[in-house]
């Protein structure tokens, strides 16, 4: 077994419907084009075989995975188990619509290998959802939660959002509550962010950054008051089912993209194949920008880390290559960030607390001028 490892992700751009308030690169398709970029897909990652790289980690993203048919996404993990060497124990997730994924289609994954399951359920409040555009309503949801268990996932995760048109603190809390005693054991909460050309923005939909904070930090109390850890700034998890494969991009290691719009970080360079979905399919060698070449190592372990709980160490920050001068301007600055509780300092190191997560935004930008 070899010691080079990464993560593999592969990125599935289609969706049955585009949703209100959805930036991300997808569309809906027909079944040709789906079945072509499937083969697409398996030549691009097969072109990594014998190069002998393991991996402990694949993530099937989107757009909607289960928008394709379980044998299409069953053949493209086939393909990175040829191309790659699979750890044993290897974390496989699938996002998944709670629309598109019926209990033979989950057990079909299920038995292929896949061992963890993300649903965008968003929120369990019908309202909300049809506020969203979402396809599925909360029955749909809650029914593709159960037939996941029912189809052997024992590591199943729900993204929800904060600051929904028609959403208040109570019904925030009531979908995350009535998602916990579904028995899920990871939950991402992210919140709503308008981006021009989305339905939301011509609409003149704004965020209300005060009332997104608040539910922010009554959404953190009540998770952690059920036993859910807050590894991330949108990331809750009972111990032990931390994602292995989000956990990898936080830790600046190595990852390889596959398909459309899908970014990589190997062997010190970030890139991402610009390419739409046609082109994607049409041509054999595919076409990457690079997006850094030997990236700022102190600057991107600040930026990355301190979206963690874990949060950064002094020791491992020279180790990147900042210098004592350096090290020293950032702890002051961590001391400053502490007296307004905003960071957790110890000796070695400091995290951002919920309070601070809220506007890691400013801090990292104050710690980049440091
Ligand atoms: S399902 Fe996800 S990727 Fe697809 S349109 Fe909705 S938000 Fe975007």
């Amino acid at each position: 077994m070899t010691d080079k490892r990464v993560g593999v992700y592969i990125h599935i751009p289609f969706c049955v419907r585009k949703c209100a308030y959805c930036s991300f690169y997808s569309s809906a398709a027909d079944e040709d084009v789906k079945e072509s970029y499937t083969e697409a897909l398996c030549k691009d990652i097969l072109s990594f075989e014998g190069k002998g790289i393991g991996c402990d980690t694949v993530y099937f993203g989107g757009g909607t995975p289960t928008a394709l048919e379980s044998g299409q996404l069953v053949r493209i993990f086939d393909a990175v188990k040829e191309a790659f060497e699979l750890d044993g124990d290897a974390e496989v997730t699938v996002e998944a619509n709670p629309d598109s994924a019926d209990l033979r289609k989950l057990e079909t994954l299920r038995a292929a290998g896949f061992n963890r399951i993300s649903f965008g359920v968003q929120s369990l409040d019908d309202r909300e959802l049809s506020a969203l555009g979402r396809i599925h309503n909360s029955e749909k949801a809650v029914s593709a939660v159960t037939n996941a268990r029912t189809a052997g996932f024992e590591n199943i995760s729900c993204d929800m959002m904060l600051g929904i048109p028609l959403q208040d603190t109570d019904s925030m809390l009531a979908t995350a509550g009535r998602l916990t005693d579904l028995g899920i054991s990871h939950i991402s909460a992210y919140m709503l962010s308008v981006e021009e050309g989305t339905p939301f923005f011509e609409q003149g939909i704004e965020a209300d950054d005060d009332r997104l904070a608040d539910m922010y930090l009554a959404l953190c109390k009540q998770l952690g008051s059920e036993g859910f850890e807050h590894y991330e700034i949108s990331n809750f998890a009972v111990p032990g089912r931390r994602s292995r494969h989000n956990l990898r991009y936080w830790q600046g290691r190595e990852y390889l993209g596959f398909g459309c719009k899908a970014h990589s970080f190997f062997e010190n360079r970030r890139f991402f194949c610009d390419e739409d979905t046609a082109e994607y399919i049409r041509v054999d060698s595919h076409r990457l920008t690079v997006l850094e070449e030997e990236p700022d190592k102190p600057e991107e372990y600040i930026l990355l880390m301190l979206r963690t709980s874990e949060g950064l160490s002094f020791e491992r920050l020279g180790l990147l290559g900042a210098d004592e001068k350096r090290i020293g301007r950032i702890r002051e600055c961590a001391k400053r960030l502490e007296s307004s509780g905003l960071c957790k300092l110890s000796e070695n190191g400091f995290s951002l607390t919920e309070k601070g997560f809220l506007c890691s935004n400013a801090v990292i930008a104050e710690l980049e001028l440091c």
